[in-house]
């Protein structure tokens, strides 16, 4: 695997990526009379991740380009693991991420009776046949890339004979893995996909659209393809390890006779110090790594989501990587950066406290609370100003304060003047401590001529630190996530060991913190930056009682970071 670097970036921005290329050239030839039809094919196994909303903005995103259409196609050939829950969350999803599928909402298990009637036709043409091996026998004589594989000893069944079995696998008479139908293609081809591959096979389990109407399922390969056609999609996008598969789809596609689609593969999305596959996801959820499959640790999309990610950083994020024909990582801080992009446009600026100090302003006269104003951002004069309480006492963080600083310190320390952002100039005149020699309080004075956080004479503070007001502060529980694996590539898993051994400890801190009041009637997924700690979303099980903030990233972007470092080489 390579890494990702800025220049194959920078490329990619210059001209369409290579699988608009290909579109491209197809609309110019005519190829489909000019159309452009794509899916997003997913299966409805597990909740979808961020990979996923990379497929999900390639297809729907190409299609808007081209003014085509995507169709939204569950991939439900399996019963066994497949579930109406994951359908209904893809749906919400694919919806949240900002795409629409009109009434193109299809499932390949609406054709299983085509389907059917496919693999009836190719027993009819002598390509199919009735197989009594078991899926262990399949395999062992499936030989290796370097060794042909052994011939079924029902390969030459007749027609007549495969046709009533296959009639009768349909109506129930064989139990489960007794008898399958195999592709008759060739047990020597070095393509393994090729060695006439099991296209049916029993399974008398319920599916959760056709319930108890099929015994016979078709497999993922049988269907897949065919579903495409029958949607007469014209690019059909998928991941590159069905590079491989595409011979046998133009297999089936060939001698089916059938509308051809153009698959077109691009390498999945990885990401640093995640796991992606919906299996290892389930894995996490089931053995309560995390707390369900919306985790703000989570790199599902309903997890990003409630982390406080928003669609547009999505999108932004996946235009970004862009599309690569080799498998490459690409660094998870990239991701942050992304969201960060978007919350510093959108976001109100709020203070909070996280570690609270207790801060008494001793000549502040008492009982008196006068109200400051705040801009909301920087960034948009329009999102106007806000009113915060101000008072004698106040909380500051602890982190702001040393009673011996090194030099480079330049917080609130014995003796040093800082800003209270918004408020005045204070300067700490008493450190009280516990028996324990513990700070408990600060007393400090402050300087009625520097309201508003101006210097009334030109002074210089060296810094500005953020506070609330004791008496109207806002109690908050505070939920700090850093990455769930410590180990940069979580799936290179050694010898004997489970990825879930790689998963940090520390990934949830939840303290008690402290924010401005107005925040009391602030909205499930509503997002702020705290100043100078980072863009914090409030948890959907907020609520007046108690209000839950999820920190969603800090303001310390890394990957801004790596930039200026390879540019500036
Ligand atoms: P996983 O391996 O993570 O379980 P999958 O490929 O089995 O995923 P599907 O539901 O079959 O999941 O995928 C639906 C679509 O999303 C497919 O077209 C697939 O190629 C694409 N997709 C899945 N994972 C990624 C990824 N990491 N990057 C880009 N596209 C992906
Ligand atoms: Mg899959």
């Amino acid at each position: 695997m390579e890494t990702n670097s800025i220049e194959t970036r920078k490329d990619k921005k210059s001209g369409p990526n290579f699988i608009h290329q290909i579109i491209e050239e197809d609309i110019r030839t005519n190829k489909y009379g000019g159309r452009v039809h794509t899916r997003f094919p997913p299966e409805p196994n597990g909740y979808l991740h961020i990979g996923h909303a990379k497929s999900i903005c390639l297809n729907f995103g190409t299609a808007e380009k081209y003014n085509g259409l995507c169709n939204l196609r569950f991939d439900d050939t399996n019963p066994a693991k497949e579930e109406t829950e994951y359908v209904e969350s893809i749906k919400e999803d694919v919806r949240w991420l900002g795409f629409d599928w009109g009434e193109r909402e299809y499932y390949a298990s609406d054709y299983f009776e085509r389907l059917y009637e496919y693999a009836v036709k190719l027993i009819k043409k002598g390509k199919a046949y009735i197989c009594d091996m078991s899926a262990e026998e399949i395999s062992t004589n499936r030989g290796t890339p370097s060794k042909p594989g052994i011939e079924s000893p029902s390969r030459n069944r007749s027609v007549d004979e495969n046709l009533t079995l296959f009639e009768q696998m349909r109506t129930g008479k064989f139990p489960d893995g007794s008898k399958v139908l195999r592709a008759k293609i060739d047990m020597a081809s070095p393509n393994m996909h090729l060695r006439d591959p099991v296209i049916y096979r029993i399974l008398h389990a319920e599916h959760h659209r056709t319930e108890n109407k099929w015994c016979i399922y078709p497999m993922y390969d049988f269907a897949h393809g065919q579903s495409d056609s029958i949607e007469r999609i014209t690019h059909s996008i998928c991941t590159l390890e069905f590079e491989v598969h595409r011979p046998l789809y133009d297999w089936f596609i060939r001698e089916l006779e059938i509308y051809a689609p153009q698959q077109i593969e691009f390498a999945r999305l990885n990401l640093t110090y995640t796991v992606m596959s919906k299996r290892k996801l389930l894995d996490l959820v089931q053995n309560g790594s995390v707390k369900g499959w919306d985790d703000p640790r989570m790199p599902t999309i309903c997890g990003l989501r409630r982390r406080g990610y928003t669609p547009e950083s999505l999108r932004a994020f996946s235009e970004k990587v862009g599309v690569a024909k080799r498998e490459n990582v690409i660094d998870v801080a990239l991701l942050e950066h992304c969201i960060r992009e978007d919350l510093n446009k959108r976001a109100i600026r709020v203070m909070g406290v996280l570690n609270p100090l207790k801060v008494i302003i001793t000549n502040y006269p008492e009982g008196v609370t006068e109200n400051l104003t705040a801009i909301n951002n920087p960034e948009d004069e329009s999102m106007g100003t806000r009113q915060i309480p101000f008072s004698r006492d106040i909380y500051i963080e602890k982190e702001d304060f040393m009673e011996n600083p090194p030099k480079q310190f330049f917080r609130l320390s014995p003796g040093n003047e800082v800003r209270l952002r918004y408020a005045y100039f204070i300067k700490c005149t008493d450190v009280v401590k516990n028996q324990n020699g513990e700070i408990i309080e600060l007393h400090c004075t402050y300087d009625p001529a520097s309201k508003g956080g101006k210097s009334p004479d030109g002074r210089v503070v060296k810094s500005t630190i953020h506070w609330i007001s004791a008496h109207s502060a806002l109690k908050a529980e505070i939920l700090l996530y850093d990455r769930l694996f410590l180990k940069e590539a979580p799936d290179e898993v050694e010898e004997g060991k489970n990825f879930i051994g790689y998963i940090n400890p520390d990934s949830l801190k939840i303290i008690t913190g402290f924010v401005e009041p107005w925040l009391h009637d602030a909205k499930p997924e509503s997002k702020y930056q705290f100043e100078r700690l980072g863009y914090f979303c409030v948890d959907k099980d907020s609520s007046h009682e108690k209000l839950i903030f999820n920190r969603t990233v800090t303001l310390k972007d890394t990957w801004a970071k790596i930039i200026k470092k390879r540019i500036g080489k």
